[in-house]
Parts: structure tokens; sequence; C-alpha cells
């Protein structure tokens, strides 16, 4: 898909440009988790990230411009949530091919202004340019109390591990363009439990746990039988495909206990625990029925 791919992938990219960063005091998080995190007053964070989407990548050509405005907004939202927080200002750039109608262009800020209102989200600048592919970038501001940040990083042996819905089949089902990113039930969960970690799941399970595990410096078994799978997609999928754009977090396990008992009786979100943590190395395994541990390579999809 790449006409110059690098020669390494995206995580060891990432990694290898981190000495790059230049962290003034008022950074509290930089590289490595799902926004940085920011000093705002004295009792909030500012939260900042950015994600773009690119037409044969992320989106294929023909798809509706309402979508792709809406999935370029609503990954970032996404990020926002897993850190615990609510998303507040945008500022949006578009590379543009030629031949493309404003009407076309409209549309997807139309796509993207839509959900931008259900979050109170306000687009507040950006830039267009010329491009070969049709290119949006979409940073994002957002906010979160100091007490109620949570990062990859507080996952603890012995702590539960949930996801706010099914997985796998997202690109297929064309979910990946209209999901709505779970920041209702992050705030639920800083408000009132207040998880151990948290991601959200874009790279897939098994990939985005192996963030967490990394971050954490621990290890984790997943139950087969207990990954809340969507229809039509196996366990596999479930497991690698990822842009499902759940929630994945850990908890305690007293805590556990009591969101487990709270879904039943108000049931309002959806929480379903699929594992535990344990302790080190950082390694992750599958659990079948029969209580057998398979090792598995903590990896989902990757764009390089
Ligand atoms: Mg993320």
């Amino acid at each position: 898909m790449f006409k110059n791919p690098p020669t390494i992938g995206e995580f060891q990219l990432i990694d290898s440009i981190k000495k790059f960063q230049n962290l003034s005091s008022c950074v509290i998080k930089g590289v490595g988790d799902d926004a940085a995190v920011l000093e705002l007053d004295a009792k909030r964070y500012q939260l900042f990230t950015t994600d773009m989407i690119v037409e044969g990548v992320h989106f294929l050509k023909g798809t509706a411009p309402r979508s792709i405005g809406h999935k370029a907004l609503a990954c970032n939202i996404s990020d926002i949530a897993a850190m615990g927080g609510v998303p507040t200002c945008a500022v949006v750039s578009i590379g543009i091919p030629k031949g493309l109608s404003a009407d076309y262009i409209q549309k997807i800020y139309a796509g993207m202004s839509a959900l931008a209102k259900i979050f109170g989200v306000s687009i507040v600048g950006g830039d267009t340019v010329r491009a070969d592919k049709m290119t949006i970038n979409v940073a994002l501001l957002g906010e979160v109390e100091k007490s109620r940040l949570v990062l990859r990083s507080g996952a603890r042996p012995g702590d539960r591990i949930f996801v706010t819905g099914p997985l796998g089949g997202s690109l297929k089902s064309g979910r990946h363009l209209r999901f709505i990113p779970r920041v209702k039930e992050a705030r639920f969960l800083v408000e009132t439990f207040l998880p151990s970690s948290m991601i959200d799941i874009s790279d897939g399970l098994a990939g985005d746990l192996g963030h967490v595990l990394k971050a954490s410096k621990v290890g984790a078994i997943i139950d087969a039988a207990k990954v809340p799978r969507n229809k039509g997609a196996g366990f596999e999928a479930a497991l690698r495909e990822g842009e499902d754009f759940e929630l994945l977090f850990s908890l305690p396990s007293a805590k556990a206990q009591k969101l487990i008992q709270c879904v039943h009786k108000w049931s309002v979100f959806r929480f379903f625990e699929i594992g535990e943590i344990i302790t080190l190395p950082v390694r992750l395994f599958i659990r079948d029925a029969g209580g057998r541990l398979r090792r598995i390579k903590p990896k989902g999809f990757t764009h390089f």
C-alpha cells in the first residue's frame, strides 16, 4: 500500500523518534499513551492527541464523505476517552486530491460537525492543501480532572481486564466508519471506579493489550470464551483486527466485582470481563475452555 514503506514497524518507529521529544516542565506524559498529558490548572490536566486518516489505509476510495469526516474526528475523541477525559477543541487539516468538488469537502465537514456537536467539540481551525490522496488530520484537545486521569501504565497483577463491547469485523461491517467513541463509558468508569489502566482498541485487542502490558510491566491471560465478538467475527478477528474503538481497561479485583454487580443492577453500559493481569514478564496468554494456556504475540494490526 505504501510506495516507500519505512523499513521498521510502526511502534519501533515511534520508539526511535521518542528521543527527539523536548519536554518542558508542563509535560506530565509525552509520547507513549493515547494522548499527551499537560499541566492545565490546579485541578485539571490538558489532553492533546492527533490522528491522521488516509485514503486506501483507513478508508477506501468511494467511502461516503460524511463517514470519512465522522471517522477522522471519532478516532481522536476515542483517544481522549481512553485517558478518562472529555474532548474540547479540534483543528482539522485536509489534503485534497485534484478534481474533488466543494460539495464533497463540505460533506466531510458535515460528518465531522455532527459528531462534534454530540460531544461538545469546537472545531477552531485547520488547513487545506493539495495532496495525491485524500488525507485528514485532526488534532484534538481534551481535559481531565487530575484525580481521574488513567494511563496505560497502571495495570497491576491480580487486576481484572474488561472491554466495553464486542470486537472483530469492524472493517467488514463498516462499523469503523460510524462508531460512537466511548466517552460516556469512560467518564462513568473514572468517576465511579477509576480503572488502573485504559486504552482504546484501534490496533486490535492483542496489540493494544500489548501496549498496556509493556507500559505497566506486567503480563496477562485472556479467557478465549469470554471475549465478546461481533456477529460473524471469529476469535482471531476479535483478537487481531482492530478499529473496534472499544475501551480496554483493568480494575483491581474488588472494584471489578462491584462493577459487575453494578452492570447487572442498572445495565446502563456494557462491560465484559475477559481476563486478568499477571506478574512479569510482559507476556500474553490465551486460556482455552479446558484451562490450557497458549502464549501469543501481543500484536494486532500494524500500519507499516
Ligand atoms: Mg488509542
